[in-house]
């Protein structure tokens, strides 16, 4: 693996990013630290200074001498008493006590506090250390200086500044380090995937990116994949089945024309059986040519947009059915009743499609009920829009077909000696889809359940 790629992952930049943020933290929580034990202990000496420098300028110089000659002493605990330091000197600059052995240079009797950097051991090549000092001016001319060495301070600034480089660059480490990690898990993981890619794509539907069973992102991610891949299998299945039902369906019909036209060719001395036999070869290419017909149009109304769809009145859709589908059911002996409400809500829809439809469900109800039964067509008002119910006497459709019979080609063992194609209802799902309209079928009105009922429900789809 090439170290470019890897650094262009997304998690070695989020790495890369926690890392930083990371380090940002840290160091903003040392310098508050550092500001805390510099800052804050510095202003805690100077209060002390001050008001222990104002308290003891107040006192006669006698009794600050010899309070001064006790305080800081030499003899036992020379080391603690290392840390505070106080003189009185005269006006000309003499000590009169205190262990600060000569007035320090530079330092104003202000009465402020200020920081100085002193040798402060009786060794006069030790280093010089850093102390705050305050110097005031007593009534009697005379000076007194208090002062507390910063050394301690100083040790522990070193120390935090130190514990800042310490820590940074292992916890910067340690975040890329984990970045690095991380992007290589997820590379390998990506060039799985893109080699399963690889095979699906070199014909191998079957394959599937594997899953590691953790639940994480890409895990989730590949089995969405996974989903879609399946789905696409199973519409190829179903394409390569429509495929050969159509090529089923055609090849019946258009085998019985190429009998008929040899059977004739046969017997040609017969100007009428030939006549004969080319009217029938006709009829059998117009079968053909309606199979043809029927799917070009359900795969146009498949990919037809909404666009166009107007507002109309249900009532008057059903009249026009009935005007064309009463005389035929008449011809059948079969009662034809229309069944209409006073105001059916109007549907948003295409006039010509869905006029379509009806006449495919009301065609099927008339050519599958036997003679003498009845057929009928109904617009019913549904609570948010008009339904069409189509019912029918005949064989009904059973509760296991239901689902079926919308499919192309799907023809009832029952209808087989009805002529059809089993393309109509598949034209009436095509158009209700269109339209987002629901079809359903229940079961009949005869009191055995014999009968079939077609529900067109136009009431908008609740997401529509
Ligand atoms: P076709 O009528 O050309 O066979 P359709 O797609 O219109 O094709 O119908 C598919 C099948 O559904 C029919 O073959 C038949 O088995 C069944 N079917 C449709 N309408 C009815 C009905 N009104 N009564 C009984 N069966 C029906």
């Amino acid at each position: 693996m090439r170290i470019p790629e890897l650094f262009r992952t997304a998690s070695f930049r989020l790495a890369l990013g926690f890392s930083l943020a990371f380090s940002t933290i840290t160091v903003l929580l040392l310098a508050f630290i550092f500001y805390q034990t510099t800052i804050l202990e510095t202003r805690r000496v100077d209060r002390f200074l001050i008001t222990d420098s104002k308290a003891a300028s107040r006192e006669p110089v006698e009794q600050l001498s010899r309070e001064l000659g006790l305080r800081v002493g030499h003899g036992l605990f020379e080391g603690l008493r290392r840390l505070n330091f106080a003189g009185l000197f005269a006006p000309s600059g003499q000590l009169l006590a205190g262990n600060i052995p000569r007035l320090p240079e530079g330092l104003s009797a202000d009465g402020r506090p200020h920081t100085l950097s002193l040798v402060l051991d009786d060794d006069p090549a030790a280093a010089p250390e850093p102390v705050r000092a305050i110097a005031r001016r007593l009534p009697g001319g005379e000076v007194l200086v208090l002062m507390r060495s910063l050394a301690d301070l100083e040790r522990m600034r070193y120390v935090i500044l130190r514990a800042i480089g310490l820590s940074l660059a292992p916890a910067l480490g340690l975040a890329l380090t984990a970045g690095i990690f991380m992007s290589l898990r997820a590379l390998r993981r990506v060039k799985d995937v893109h080699e399963t890619m690889a095979r699906i794509l070199s014909g191998d539907l079957h394959e599937r990116l594997p899953l590691t069973g953790t639940g994480d992102d890409f895990d989730q991610l590949a089995a969405a994949v996974n989903r879609v891949l399946d789905e696409l299998g199973r519409l190829l299945e179903q394409l390569k089945g429509i495929g050969n039902d159509i090529a089923h369906d055609l090849r019946t019909p258009l085998s019985r024309v190429r009998a008929r036209l040899e059977r004739a060719r046969a017997h040609e001395e017969d100007a009428e059986a030939l006549r004969e036999a080319i009217d029938r070869a006709i009829i059998g290419l117009d079968q053909v040519l309606g199979i043809i017909t029927a799917l070009l149009r359900i795969g146009e109304i498949e990919t037809r947009r909404r666009a166009g769809f107007a507002p109309l009145d249900p009532a008057q859709l059903a009249r026009e059915i009935a005007d064309l589908y009463a005389p035929i059911a008449e011809e059948r002996n079969i009662a034809f009743r229309l069944a209409l409400p006073p105001a059916p809500p109007p549907i948003e829809g295409d006039r010509e499609l869905l006029l379509e439809a009806l006449a495919n469900l009301v065609g099927n109800a008339i050519k599958f009920t036997p003679e003498g039964g009845e057929v009928a067509l109904e617009v019913r008002a549904e609570g948010r829009g008009a339904a069409f119910v189509v019912r029918d006497t005949g064989p009904g459709i059973a509760p296991e077909e239901r689902e079926f019979v919308f499919k192309r080609f799907y023809r009832s063992d029952k209808s087989r000696h009805v002529e059809g194609s089993g393309l109509g209802l598949s034209l009436v799902k095509a158009i209700a889809d269109l339209h987002g309209f629901a079809v359903r079928i229940n079961d009949g009105p005869a009191p055995d359940g014999k009968g079939a009922v077609f529900i067109l429900d136009c009431a908008p789809a609740p997401s529509a």
